[in-house]
C-alpha cells in the first residue's frame, strides 16, 4: 500500500513480487546487486526483511518565518539559485543553493557532492532535512538530506521519520530507501503465519502493516507497534521450537542407566579431594535423570574451576557400568587432549579413546598408562581405523574428541550418554545424527549384556530390545562456564533442565585482579620474576597472532619475542596460538603442564577449560578487546591450586567507558554477575555467538534482551501446542517451522 503511494519508483508498471530478484529493481546494476548480495539480500523479500536499525526524526516541518537556530526538521520550498563552488582554503567542492518556502529563505550547502547540480535546478520544489545553523553569513543548513517532491506526503528522505539502515557495504542510505519504496509494493504478498487468535489476544498488528511501518512509519507509535509484532513473530517461532523439542524429548525413550552405588562411591573416594556439596548435588540430579526412561537434557553450568569434569566423569562411569558408551565432546583440540588425560587418570579401569582430526589414541586399561600413537601418516590412519573399529565393536567405554569428529566420523556400538563441554547448547538434529549412527551397530555385537538386559526387564512398560535399538536417544549433558544470566536462563533454554555449581573448592583463594597502568609494567615484570622463582607459572594473553600495525594491538608473536629476548632471557617461555600444528600445540601445553615452561604467551585459545594448577599469574594485554565473560574465563585459568593468584589487566585505552567496564570486572567475582554485566553492556549477540545460541540464530529483529516478549511468546507457544501438538490446524505456521535451517520437524 504504502509503496504504491510513493511514486519515486520510475517504472511503476513493473510488477514487483517478493521473489523478484534484486537486480530487476530500478537503478540496480551489477555493482549495487553485488553489494546487496554481500548484505544477504538477493530478492525483494530479503530486502524488505532488512530492517532499519534506527530512525532520524525529520518529521517537523519548519517554516522559515518561525524557527529557532539548532532546530532539526524539514523545509519544503523552491530553489531560487544553485551553483557549484570551491572553498577558498581547502579547495573542496561545494554546492551552494538558496531555498525559499514563501515565508523566508535559507542557504543550503552540500560538500563534495558535485552531482547535485545535475539533479536539482533553479525552480525545482524540493524538501531538505537537517539542522538549522547560523554562521557569519547568516542562516544555513549543511549537507541536508534532500529530495525533489511535489508535496510532503511523498517524501522518504525528509519530513518524516527517516529510516537508517545498518551495515550497507557501500550502498548509500538514500539508495536503500529508494529500493525499499519499490519493494514495498510487494508487501501484500507476505503471508500471515501467526494464528488469528494470537494476533487478537496479544494485540498485534498484521504482518503486512508491520512490514510497511517498520520501514516507513508515519509516527513512532506505528513503528513501535510494527517492531513489537515482528519481534513477537520471531520469538514465537523460537518458543514453539523450544517447547516442541522439550515435548519430543519427553516422549522418546532413552537407555536406562542405573545408579551404581558401589562403583560410584569407590570412584569418589579415589579422588585426591572431596567433592563440594554442589558437585554432589549436580551429580545426584544427573544420576537420577539417567535412570529415567526418557533422555536427559541437562545443562550443567558452573563457575570456572568449580570442577565440572569430575561430575561428567561420574555420569560416564555409571553409563559404562550399565554397558553404555559415553562421548565427550570438547570445543578445541587442547581441551579434548586435557580431558583425555584427566579422565584416563581418574578412571584408570576404563578404556578411553581420544579422537580429534589430528590425534588418535587409546588409553591402556590394564596399566593405566597412555599409549601415545606414532603420528606418522600411515600409522595414524591405521590407528585411527583401529580405534574406530574398537568404538564400533563396543570395546571403548569413553570416547573423547572434538565436536566435528564425534559428530561426523564415528559409529558407536551403544552410545548412551553425550557430554558436551563448553557449549551452551547442542542441537536436536546433532543428537539425532549421533543416535542414528549408534543404532546401526547395535544389533551386531559389542553391547555389554548387562546394559540391555537391564533395560528390557527393568519396568513393566519398558520397550522391548528391538524397539530400543531403533528408538533410543542418548542422554545429553552440556557443560558451560559462561553462565546464562538468571533472567534469561529459563526462557532462553526452556527445553533444558539446569544444574548449577556455584561453590568453588575450598582450598582456593580469591584471585586478586588489577588494572595495571603502563607505568607499572616493569613492576609487574619484577613480580612475575619473583613468582616464577617460587615455581609459579604465568599466562600472558594477547588479542592477536600477528601484529596489526594499523591498530597497534599486541600480538603473541611479538610479545613472545620481546619477553623471550629482552625481559626474561633466562626463563623458559612457550608460545601458543591457533595456527600452530596440533603436535606443536600439544608439546607446548604438555611442557606448560609439566612446568618445563614458566610463561605461556597465548591467544584466546587457552580461554576455555585449560587446567594448570601451578599457574598463578594471568596477564592480559589489550584487555579491553575481550568481553567480560571471556576475561572471566581467562582469570579462571589461575587460582586453581592453593597459592594466591593474580590477574593483571593491561590496556592502552583511555576511554572512560572501557576503564569503567574493566573496573567493574575487577570487583565482580561471580560468573553470573559477570554474564549479566556483559549482557547489559554489550548486548546478547556478542556473548552468545551464533554457534552457542542454537534456536536463536534466526533472530533478525528480536534480541535476547526482549525478555518480556520472550515470556509472552512462550506462553502462547505452550498454549497452542497443548491444544494442537502437531499444529495440524495451523498449516502456514507449521510449514514456516519446518523450513530449511530450522531444527525440528513436526511429525
Ligand atoms: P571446570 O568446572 O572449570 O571445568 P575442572 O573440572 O577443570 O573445572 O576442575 C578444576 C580443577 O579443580 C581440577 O584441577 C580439578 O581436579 C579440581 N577439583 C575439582 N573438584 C574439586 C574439589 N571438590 N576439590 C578440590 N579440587 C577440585
Ligand atoms: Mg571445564
Amino acid at each position: 500500500m504504502l509503496g504504491k503511494t510513493l511514486s519515486s519508483c520510475k517504472d511503476m508498471d513493473m510488477n514487483i513480487h517478493l521473489n523478484t530478484p534484486i537486480e530487476k529493481l530500478t537503478r540496480v546494476g551489477k555493482i549495487t546487486s553485488d553489494r546487496l548480495t554481500k548484505l544477504g539480500i538477493s530478492n525483494v523479500k530479503e530486502l524488505l526483511e532488512h530492517y532499519p536499525t534506527r530512525f532520524e526524526d525529520y518529521s517537523k516541518v519548519i517554516s522559515l518565518n518561525q524557527f529557532s537556530v539548532g532546530e532539526i526538521g524539514s523545509i519544503f520550498g523552491t530553489i531560487t539559485s544553485i551553483e557549484q563552488k570551491k572553498t577558498s582554503r581547502k579547495q573542496m567542492k561545494l554546492t551552494e543553493a538558496y531555498l525559499s518556502d514563501g515565508t523566508g529563505e535559507i542557504k543550503i550547502i552540500w560538500f563534495n557532492n558535485p552531482y547535485i547540480t545535475q539533479t536539482i535546478h533553479e525552480g525545482d520544489t524540493i524538501a531538505v532535512a537537517g539542522k538549522i545553523e547560523e554562521d557569519f553569513t547568516g542562516l544555513l543548513m549543511k549537507n541536508p538530506n534532500f529530495e525533489k517532491a511535489e508535496s510532503l506526503e511523498q517524501t522518504i528522505h525528509t519530513s518524516r521519520l527517516v529510516p537508517i539502515y545498518g551495515a550497507t557495504f557501500g550502498i548509500t542510505q538514500k539508495q536503500i530507501r529508494f529500493l525499499i519504496t519499490q519493494a514495498l509494493q510487494a508487501t501484500e504478498e507476505f503471508t500471515e503465519i501467526l494464528p488469528d487468535k494470537v494476533i487478537i489476544q496479544a494485540n498485534l498488528r498484521s504482518k503486512i502493516d508491520s512490514i510497511n511501518n517498520i520501514h516507513l512509519p508515519k509516527n513512532s507509535k506505528d513503528y513501535l507497534a510494527a517492531q513489537r509484532r515482528l519481534k513477537f513473530e520471531e520469538l514465537f517461532l523460537v518458543q514453539l521450537l523450544v517447547e516442541k523439542s522439550r515435548n519430543n524429548i519427553k516422549t522418546s525413550s532413552a537407555p536406562k542407566i542405573e545408579f551404581n552405588k558401589d562403583k560410584t562411591k569407590k570412584f569418589v573416594s579415589s579422588l585426591p579431594f572431596t567433592l563440594t556439596d554442589d558437585q554432589r548435588k549436580a551429580s545426584w540430579k544427573i544420576l537420577q535423570d539417567l535412570e529415567k526412561n526418557y533422555p536427559m537434557n541437562r545443562l550443567l553450568q558452573g563457575e570456572v574451576g568449580s570442577g565440572k569434569t569430575v561430575v561428567a566423569a561420574i555420569a560416564a562411569l555409571n553409563a559404562s557400568e550399565n554397558g553404555f558408551q559415553s562421548a565427550l565432546m570438547a570445543p578445541t583440540e587442547i581441551l579434548a587432549l586435557q580431558h583425555y588425560k584427566t579422565i584416563s587418570e581418574i578412571l584408570p579401569t576404563k578404556k578411553i579413546a581420544l579422537l580429534t582430526s589430528k590425534h588418535a589414541r587409546i588409553s591402556n586399561s590394564s596399566s593405566s598408562t597412555d599409549t601415545p600413537l606414532d603420528l606418522s601418516p600411515t600409522d595414524q590412519t591405521d590407528n585411527r581405523n583401529n580405534i574406530k573399529k574398537a568404538i564400533q565393536d563396543g570395546s571403548i567405554d569413553i570416547i573423547i574428541g572434538t565436536h566435528a569428529i564425534i559428530q561426523n566420523d564415528i559409529i558407536f556400538a551403544n552410545l548412551g550418554l553425550i557430554i558436551i563441554d563448553e557449549q551452551h547448547r547442542f542441537g536436536v538434529e546433532q543428537r539425532k545424527a549421533l543416535k542414528h549412527r549408534s543404532t546401526d551397530a547395535i544389533s551386531a555385537k559389542g553391547r555389554s549384556a548387562s546394559g540391555w538386559h537391564r533395560i528390557s526387564d527393568s519396568a513393566d512398560n519398558a520397550p522391548s530390545e528391538s524397539e530400543i535399538s531403533s528408538d533410543s536417544t542418548p542422554h545429553l549433558l552440556s557443560m558451560t562456564a559462561t553462565p546464562i544470566p538468571r533472567s534469561l536462563a529459563l526462557t532462553l533454554y526452556g527445553d533444558l533442565d539446569i544444574s548449577t555449581i556455584r561453590e568453588i573448592p575450598k582450598n582456593r583463594k580469591p584471585i586478586q585482579t588489577r588494572v595495571v597502568d603502563e607505568s607499572n609494567r616493569d613492576k609487574a615484570y619484577k613480580f612475575i620474576k619473583q613468582k616464577i622463582a617460587d615455581k609459579g607459572q604465568v599466562f600472558v594473553i594477547c588479542p592477536l597472532i600477528e601484529e596489526s600495525d594499523a591498530l597497534g594491538i599486541k600480538s603473541v608473536k611479538k610479545e613472545y619475542k620481546k619477553l623471550n629476548e629482552k625481559i626474561f632471557p633466562n626463563i623458559p617461555i612457550g608460545l601458543l596460538h591457533g595456527k600452530l600444528k596440533p603436535k606443536e600445540k600439544e608439546k607446548v601445553m604438555n611442557d606448560f603442564n609439566d612446568n618445563k615452561i614458566s610463561i605461556l604467551v597465548s591467544t584466546s585459545v587457552v580461554e576455555v577449560g585449560v587446567d594448570v594448577p601451578n599457574a598463578v599469574i594471568m596477564m592480559i594485554e589489550g584487555s579491553e578487546r575481550f568481553g567480560l565473560s571471556q576475561l572471566h574465563q581467562f582469570r579462571g585459568r589461575v587460582g586453581r591450586g592453593e597459592n594466591q593468584s593474580y590477574c593483571f589487566l593491561f590496556t592502552d585505552s583511555k576511554n572512560p567507558q572501557t576503564m569503567q567496564r574493566l573496573h567493574l570486572f575487577v570487583k565482580a567475582r561471580d560468573g553470573f554477575e559477570i554474564s549479566e554485566l556483559d549482557l547489559s553492556l554489550r548486548g546478547p549477540g556478542q556473548i552468545y555467538g551464533t554457534e552457542q545460541s542454537g534456536h536463536f540464530t534466526n533472530l533478525n529483529i528480536a534480541t535476547l534482551l526482549d525478555s518480556d516478549l520472550i515470556s509472552e511468546t512462550k506462553k502462547y507457544a505452550k498454549e497452542i501446542l497443548e491444544s494442537d501438538p502437531t499444529l495440524k490446524n495451523f498449516p502456514t505456521l507449521k510449514s514456516e517451522l519446518e523450513k530449511e535451517g530450522r531444527e525440528l520437524h513436526f511429525e
